[in-house]
């Protein structure tokens, strides 16, 4: 029998209408009818071929790479599209209409019909813009063009995306600019496939009005600092110091029969009721646990679509929670590891639904069981130089590692608020703090070697590196293995790892743009410092070079010091420390975003021609706004649930149990009234609680968007919690088959 999926409606009726359409009766309620299409779920479209295509053979075959650019441009227009990409040398333009050209043959080959800028407005979502390549050729026919000018400039009608004030709606001219740095690509769709171009997206005036100019600008800055280290330690030959990311998304899947059976799911990404289930994740069986063979089949074919877009897709495995999975890169080039990270977003979301499932980036679709996050592993190298944190076998040394060490320690230790600002949304405060993820304080995890090596610079100097050592388990078949020199510590938000350092707090449904433009500027500016020092102190003398090296790092690990935390992070004992240490505590968004407009944090990005002082606070503006739009959508939408779903099936049964009584009264029973008495208390405490939500979200005299935002999260945020409270215990008195909403257990736990 198959199934159908024709569910996508966006409505609740699409899971009782999928049940009805297997002849189950109609009075079935949408949750019944969901279970019953979970149960019966059968794939829709034939198993992928892959034996006839592997997967290597598919790599990179959609994207428009070097190996494409090398077989179809002239031989000096290839050289300079690369020199742009692997050095960061200024674009000449003139290459354009040769490489649109080649692009153009390259697509169409591929079955394009259309081509479009990709860009990433401060929504944090993908927008793009499609037009024909077909231009009427005046004689009734039509040719097919793509000029340079296409190529590099696009001018989508930017007037609906957010600006947060750097111009007025009127003002609608926003320009997209070609990135030659991330390569085009094609997309594909049974009906047709088109060619994408990443782009930058600004205003009229130049300005900013997304993601990734700020990530191009803050690798260019980070680059010129670089630089200046490196040629102390003699290396001058100037390839380009590129950041480096791998991006680790954690994310949820759930049939999508019982999605759209959850208005707050589809509507909101998470569901804003629902009772703890008997059996959450407290046996931690589904952590690395054997992948269900549905979620397999489609993790291979988001991994087989990521695989044709030169995404170099790694590792796959079950997280904690049940209904809970991973997929991590291998890293890239942090421009291009962005881009890549929203196609994996937006390719998990395509293909889940070709399996009949939903899946949910949000960071807290379900409460009382692990969030999602996605931990953005950093580092800087260089072609020429190879990665500039690898520690080496003996760190104590390698001073060049340990003055970019060194510089990343003093970067967070001076702009903790602004790596706490960037991890502010909405869903992520469900998840810092709240004992799973790392808490809001920031701090820095070192491991025991190179937290033994800085307290060795701070007493004096480092003169030995504690060894790795190898490990025996103690049976003999089992071949002895190199250990790690450090205990990994998951609670810390920033942590070193070996040879990157890991941001572990940022959210499952966030770009990494943001977090990516802080990491680099501020270890930009860290790089600017030292090299400042290090020059001054050498004036042209080289061998006075080490103890330079010695002075500067004992000064910085003086000062930074209290940021470097290896004890549990989720500890109470923690929390009492950092504030004794004057560690930031920023519990909420409200809190954190407000950071962004701190006056060193202005001096930051300005100074690095990062972001501008206009740029800067519309980002706040726009992020104030989008935390606000949440809650508000998250506290409508708990006010409809509550009112046309929980309240009538609470006062369905809650009669039911009241004409028992009365039936039972005239047959001249003895009958206790405890449970419908239970019922009676619930609905009222319901109802109070459905009208003080409906106040908060009604209240307007907020003076300004922080001001609204505080309401937001100190008023709303605690009603709509109430509400929530009493209906989820509310769960757990009604009778089930008169429970209108899928269980947290039958959405974590039928497949
Ligand atoms: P774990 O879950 O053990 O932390 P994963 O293998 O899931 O590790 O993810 C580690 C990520 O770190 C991968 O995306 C990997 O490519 C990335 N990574 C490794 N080296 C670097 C580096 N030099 N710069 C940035 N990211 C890196
Ligand atoms: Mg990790």
């Amino acid at each position: 029998m198959s199934t159908s999926f024709s569910t996508g409606t966006g409505s609740t009726q699409g899971a009782a209408s999928a049940g009805g359409s297997r002849g189950t009766p109609t009075s079935m309620s949408v949750r019944m009818a969901a279970i019953s299409a979970v149960t019966n779920w059968r794939p829709i479209s034939p198993p992928l071929n892959f034996h006839e295509t592997p997967a290597h053979e598919l790599f990179g075959s959609n994207v428009f790479g070097s190996a494409a650019m090398k077989s179809r441009l002239p031989k000096p227009v290839y050289k300079s599209v690369m020199k742009t990409i692997e050095t960061g040398a200024k674009l000449d333009s003139s290459i354009a209409d040769m490489v649109a050209s080649a692009m153009k043959d390259w697509a169409i080959e591929k079955g394009a019909t259309h081509y479009a800028h990709v860009f990433y407005p401060l929504t944090g979502l993908t927008a793009e813009k499609h037009d024909s390549f077909l231009s009427p050729d005046g004689d009734g026919g039509a040719i097919a063009e793509f000029s340079g000018k296409q190529l590099i400039q696009g001018e989508p009608d930017g007037s609906s995306f957010p600006t947060g004030g750097i111009r007025a709606t009127f003002e609608a001219r926003g320009y997209t600019i070609w990135d030659v740095t991330s390569p085009a690509y094609i997309l594909e769709n049974p009906n047709g496939t088109t060619l994408c171009i990443p782009t930058a997206f600004v205003s009229w005036t130049g300005e900013a009005l997304d993601k990734k100019t700020p990530v191009l600008r803050s690798m260019q800055a980070l680059n010129k600092q670089a630089q200046r280290i490196l040629k102390l330690f003699g290396h001058a030959d100037e390839a380009f110091v590129a950041s480096t990311a791998g991006p680790e998304q954690e994310y949820f899947l759930v049939d999508r029969h019982f999605y759209f059976a959850r208005p707050d799911l589809f509507t909101c990404g998470r569901t804003l009721f629902g009772a703890k289930p008997p059996k959450g994740q407290e046996f931690e069986d589904h952590y690395f646990g054997a992948i269900p063979e549905r979620v397999l089949a489609f993790m291979l074919e988001v991994e087989r679509e990521l695989c044709k877009l030169g995404i170099p897709v790694k590792t796959r495995h079950n997280e904690v929670a049940p209904g809970q999975y991973e997929i991590a890169p291998v890293f890239e080039s942090a421009n291009l590891a962005t881009d890549h990270q929203q196609l994996a977003m937006i390719t998990l979301k395509r293909v889940a639904e070709k399996y009949g499932m939903a899946c949910l980036t949000h960071e807290k679709p379900f409460a009382g069981v692990n969030g999602s996050g996605k931990h953005v592993n950093w580092s800087l190298g260089s072609k020429s130089q190879g990665n500039l944190l690898d520690p080496g076998d003996t760190p104590h040394t390698n001073a060049q590692f340990l003055v970019f060490c060194a510089a990343v320690i003093r970067a967070v230790y001076k702009f903790q608020g602004l790596l706490r600002a960037v991890v502010a949304t909405a869903g992520n405060d469900h998840r810092l703090g709240a004992n799973e993820a790392p808490p809001a304080i920031i701090s820095i995890f070192l491991g025991d070697q190179l937290a033994d090596i800085f307290q060795q610079i701070k007493v004096g100097g480092a003169n030995s590196s504690l060894s790795k050592g190898m490990m025996t388990v103690g049976v003999d078949v089992l071949p002895p293995l190199p250990k790690d020199a450090g205990d990994r510590n998951r609670t810390s938000p920033f942590a070193f790892t070996g040879n990157r350092f890991e941001f572990r707090a940022v959210g499952s449904n966030q770009s990494i743009a943001g977090p990516l433009v802080a990491m680099n500027t501020i270890i930009c500016e860290s790089l600017d410092f030292c090299a400042n020092q290090l020059e001054k102190a050498t004036a042209g003398k080289p061998e006075s070079l080490h103890a330079s090296v010695q002075k500067l790092l004992t000064e910085i690990i003086n000062e930074c010091e209290p940021i470097i935390f290896n004890g549990d992070g989720y500890s109470v004992a923690w929390h009492k420390e950092a504030a004794a240490r004057g560690l930031l505590n920023l519990k909420s968004t409200t809190d954190a975003l407000p950071q962004l407009a701190a006056p060193e944090v202005n001096a930051l990005f300005t100074k690095y021609d990062v972001l501008s002082t206009r740029e800067l606070q519309s980002r706040l503006d726009i992020y104030l706004e989008q935390y606000c739009k949440t809650v508000r959508v998250e506290g409508l939408q708990t006010m409809e649930m509550a009112k046309t779903l929980i309240f009538p099936a609470a006062i369905r049964y809650q009669n039911e149990l009241a004409a028992t009584c009365v039936n039972l009264k005239l047959v001249g029973y003895e009958f206790d009234t405890d449970t419908l008495d239970k019922m009676v208390e619930l609905v009222k405490n319901l109802q109070d609680a459905i009208s003080v939500l409906d106040k908060t979200l009604t209240h307007h005299d907020a003076d300004g968007l922080e001001a609204e935002a505080r309401h937001y999260c100190e008023d709303v945020v605690p009603a709509m919690a109430e509400v929530r409270k009493h209906a989820d215990e509310l769960e757990g008195m009604v009778a089930d088959d008169i429970w209108p909403l899928p269980t947290y257990q039958e959405m974590l736990f039928i497949k």
